[in-house]
């Protein structure tokens, strides 16, 4: 019997006997569909052959932070520093020219978009700058951009923050959590930030008063059971203050777990210090949500920093955001997300950039989201695949994108597709009578010819 007859064999109405298999046979189809799953990943494979990571350009990383010690005159011992770092931020053309090949016209429209909205790249991010490449995802996520001039859709405050703030320092959008904003500074001031609009012409920690009056909001609502610590970054306070904020949380009885926002595993790493994890350690259960948009940003600082974060019991994720020209591509997407597990940080979202006024050239359409998360379900492991998350205008919350796997529900089955576009009736519960609905034989209902699926991947039609 060809292999063809062989899997026939196996379909019907679904209401035959299964059908018996030698044990010779079974291992053919075993084989067969050993292939085809093969097939479906040929494209990715080759593609991430030429996707930079942090890892593969180390050398041209080295020798960009070679050029930036120079200009500093600085040392080995100073680039581990993360204080040496934030004083030595690039916040002007004329420096950042030193290091990135820039026109006159260039400079020009740095200085411009300067003067509307700040900026400041770490020395250790602007290492990770491929000199000569102006499509370089790390360059459009630091330098500014004059398309942030020309933004006429964006909106200040599309989440409406304002609005969702019971206490000084406090956002709540939800029944069982909330935010705690403790500063407006971060390492570096990212070209799509969705909070910009708080990073103001100085970097500011949130008064003490106002931590003072957000810890109290939280002793007196029993309800709040995880508090999120962001800001800006939360990892730019010192060592004690986050000492003191993660004590007087653990002496909330409600409060079961803490979390920190903080993109410092991407953009200074060195800021995860021994005395930082002597400190998280102390304060468990913490989960750190970082920021990692590119398979460039995971180098071997970033790895080090990750790796030290682990080890004082932190649990580690990654909020991606989808940008144009950075990660909106399925092949990009999933490369990031297999560097991040091999650092041990859990792809957990993949934000849809919200139109914030000075960003919407990152604006992709929902239909680009929906087609990486496609790309992602099944094609690799369900630890590389995060959820796509639209956050509803006006702080209602963030609403979880699928592609659409549920074809139809009735009362007795329900219409799925599969990963591979396959159709599947499958019963809704055991039904009375196995033969009417027998669970081992579910019927096949794929029309290839009718199917609405954009780019279908049929097995049945190909094979
Ligand atoms: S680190 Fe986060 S809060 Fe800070 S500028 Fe970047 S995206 Fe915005």
């Amino acid at each position: 019997m060809t292999l063809k007859k062989l899997l026939r064999k196996g379909r019907g109405t679904g209401h035959e006997e299964p059908p018996k298999y030698t044990e010779l046979e079974k291992r053919k189809i075993a084989l067969q569909r050993a292939e085809q799953l093969k097939r479906r990943i040929t494209e990715y494979l080759e593609a991430s052959k030429h996707i930079p990571t942090g890892m593969s350009c180390r050398e041209k990383i080295e020798a960009q932070k070679k050029k930036i010690l120079a200009l500093f005159g600085a040392t080995e011992q100073d680039w581990q520093d993360w204080k040496w770092h934030m004083r030595h931020r690039i916040t002007d053309a004329a420096t950042l020219a030193k290091i990135l090949p820039l026109s006159p016209e260039e400079i020009e429209e740095i200085e411009r978009v300067g003067k509307r909205y700040r900026w400041a790249i770490s020395p250790y991010y602007a290492s990770l700058l491929t000199p000569g490449d102006k499509n370089c995802p790390i360059r459009l996520q630091s330098v500014p951009d004059p398309r942030e001039l020309e933004d006429e859709v964006g909106e200040e405050d599309p989440m409406g923050e304002a609005f969702t703030s019971p206490a000084p320092a406090i956002t709540r959008r939800y029944p069982d959590r909330l935010i705690i904003n403790v500063t407006n500074q971060c390492a570096m001031y990212c070209r799509h930030c969705q909070r910009r609009r708080n990073i103001g012409e100085v970097d500011r920690h949130t008064p003490l008063a106002d931590i003072e009056a957000a810890l109290d909001y939280i002793r007196h609502h029993e309800e709040i059971r995880d508090v999120l610590i962001t800001g800006g970054d939360a990892l730019m306070l010192s060592d004690s203050f986050l000492d003191w904020i993660l004590t007087e949380l653990d002496k909330i009885p409600h409060v079961e777990i803490k979390r920190i926002g903080t993109r410092v595993p991407v953009t200074l790493p060195m800021r995860i210090t021994d005395n930082l994890c002597a400190v998280l350690e102390k304060h468990p259960p913490i989960y750190i949500n970082t920021q990692f948009n590119h398979p460039k940003e995971v180098t071997a600082e970033a790895k080090a920093a990750c790796d030290r974060l682990v080890r004082a019991g932190v649990v580690l994720g990654n909020q991606a955001v989808l940008l144009k020209g950075v990660n909106n591509d399925p092949h990009v997407m999933k490369k990031l997300n297999h560097e991040l597990l091999k650092i041990r940080v859990r792809p957990y979202y993949i934000f849809h950039a919200k139109n914030v006024k000075g960003t919407t050239h990152f604006v992709t359409t929902i239909d680009e989201g929906l087609e990486i998360m496609e790309k992602l379900r099944g094609y690799t492991s369900g630890l590389a695949v995060p959820t796509y998350i639209l956050n509803a205008p006006g702080g209602l919350g963030k609403t979880p994108l699928f592609p659409p796997y549920v074809i139809s529900r009735g009362p007795d089955s329900i219409t799925i597709r599969t990963w591979e576009n396959r159709i599947i009736q499958y019963p809704n519960g055991l039904p009375a009578d196995r033969r009417k609905f027998p669970v081992r034989y579910l019927r096949k209902l794929c029309f290839p010819e009718k199917c609405e699926y954009r780019n279908c991947s049929c097995p049945d039609e190909q094979e």
